[in-house]
């Protein structure tokens, strides 16, 4: 299937650079930009931001879009972020049941099994059993929310701040907050015990 898709988008590139609608390079520059430039590490600065200073968590909560800004992320793809916060008793997933959508500003391009079918319809209906296949174990106690991401509203979880890590600044808290625990289907890193 994903290979299918992948020779389709190539056919549908082809096509388009023939009839001389997309030049090539463009196509190529926008990727690299998005697999390089922007990637999950924005995302990460946003989180590590949210758990160092309240008053900035309370405005990602109030409104995603605008705080993300505050550190000049934003633009295509992300034109409503929503930040959605973890709690002890609440964590959060997203998803795009209906094709890939995702915030581009704050995580780059999705990961394909993002983008597979089987995690779009799954996730909705089991969260839970997904999740724990994903290696999240969540105690029976939490409660699942599940965001379907789309072009209106394009969701960020912002992870539970792992313990033993009141002493770190936000660069390196910044360096637990993978992609997978923004998505929903992982926890942000343990900090690695110093040898
Ligand atoms: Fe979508």
């Amino acid at each position: 299937m994903t290979e299918v898709a992948a020779a389709r988008a190539q056919a549908l590139e082809d096509l388009l650079v023939e009839k001389g609608i997309v030049d090539r390079r463009v196509v190529d520059d926008v990727i690299e930009h998005y697999q390089t430039n922007v990637g999950p590490l924005n995302g990460a600065k946003v989180v590590a931001r949210a758990w160092s200073d309240q008053a900035y968590r309370h405005r990602l909560l109030a409104d995603g879009t605008k705080a993300v800004a505050e550190f000049g992320f934003g633009g295509p793809e992300g034109h409503r972020i929503v930040a959605v916060e973890n709690t002890p008793e609440v964590h959060n997933v997203v998803v795009c049941t209906l094709c890939s959508c995702y915030p581009w500003p704050v995580l780059g391009l999705p990961p394909r099994w993002y983008k597979a079918p089987q995690y779009r319809a799954r996730v909705v209906a089991q969260p839970r059993a997904v999740l724990a296949e994903m290696g999240l174990v969540l105690p029976d106690g939490v409660r699942i929310r599940v965001w379907d991401s789309s072009a209106e509203a394009r969701y960020l979880v912002v992870p539970q701040r792992p313990p033993g890590t009141d002493g770190l600044d936000e660069a390196a808290l910044a360096g637990l907050v993978t992609r997978d625990a923004m998505i929903g289907v992982a926890q942000a890193s343990s900090p690695q015990a110093d040898a």
